[in-house]
């Protein structure tokens, strides 16, 4: 299969395979053709009896910006014409208003991470750079994340775009609830120190070292026997969703909705989304912006 957005690699006589997102010059921001690949690319591996583990990898400076609204390639896939991508024009993406939106979002954004998440593979997640917002749900979805120490971590979609969060809503689970609040409600970053402090990453590596550390931890699971590992994932997971992730992903993802309905409601359904004329931060451009450690996409929204 050939990928634009993204690259698929078959490594260690097959056992491993690397996913990595492709767009450097794009801070890796995820258009609908990137987030389509990506799911055909887990798919491709999982199918694949051979495959044990699967790499999840950020080309460039930054692991991922987010979602992509703002380059001329996703606007030409998302407005009708010659290069609209087959993604909005099924799944919701004929209808109307809020049931459209609720339908493109759930599937493209919520249900996608899940199927991620649940993969029938070990998956590790190379991260380095901004992840931001979406970028957050790539790596969360994954079982374990080798991060550089370059990676910095934060959801700006509150204090810039008036939202609760991304639609993968696995903050209070992944941050803690306390601090979730925190990175939420101030824009704030958790460095790649503070990060394994907490648990969510699993080891830190200089940014020269991560391609290589990744590949040892892919390596070493890729010894054990499948049905060892995917045991040990399952038994993790389940016990997880026993204390309600699953439960409290979809609750949260009807808030997500609520807050989209929001403002589109207030704002006359010029926009789904907060903007600075409601005392939100503005959204500079990249390279505008002052707080560039932070700062990382050329999309705007969640
Ligand atoms: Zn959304």
């Amino acid at each position: 299969m050939t990928y634009r957005f993204i690259t698929y690699e078959l490594l260690d006589d097959a056992t491993i395979a690397r996913i990595t997102l492709n767009r450097p010059d794009k801070r890796n921001a995820q258009n609908r053709g990137m987030l389509v690949e990506l799911d055909q690319a887990f798919c491709t591996a999982e199918a694949d009896d051979g495959v044990r583990v699967v790499i999840l990898a950020g080309a460039g400076h930054d692991f991922s910006a987010g979602h992509d609204l703002g380059s001329a390639e996703h606007r030409a896939e998302r407005n009708p014409g010659p290069d609209q991508h087959p993604a909005y024009q099924s799944r919701g993406g004929t209808l109307a208003g809020s049931e459209r939106r609720y339908h493109q979002e759930w599937h493209y954004y919520l249900e996608s991470t899940r199927r991620w998440r649940k993969l029938r593979k070990v998956t590790v997640a190379q991260v380095q750079g901004n992840v931001i917002s979406a970028g957050l749900m790539l790596m969360w979805a994954c079982d374990l994340v080798v991060a550089a120490e370059s990676a910095a971590f934060a959801d700006l979609v509150g204090v810039r775009l008036g939202m609760a969060g991304v639609e993968y809503f696995a903050h209070p689970w992944e941050f803690g609830p306390r601090k979730a609040k925190e990175l939420l409600l101030t824009g704030g970053t958790l460095s790649a120190a503070e990060a394994r402090q907490i648990g969510m990453v699993n080891t830190v590596v200089p940014d020269a070292e991560l391609t290589e550390s990744t590949l040892a931890l892919a390596r070493r699971i890729a010894a054990l026997p499948t049905a060892t590992s995917l045991f040990v994932k399952d038994s993790v997971n389940q016990a997880v969703d026993a204390m309600g992730f699953g439960a409290s992903l979809d609750a949260s993802f009807s808030i997500h909705q609520l807050n989209h309905a929001y403002w589109a409601e207030i704002s006359g359904g010029k926009t789904h989304v907060g903007t600075a004329e409601f005392g939100l931060d503005v959204w500079a451009p990249p390279g505008d912006r002052k707080d560039s450690s932070v700062a990382a996409t050329d999309e705007k929204r969640s």
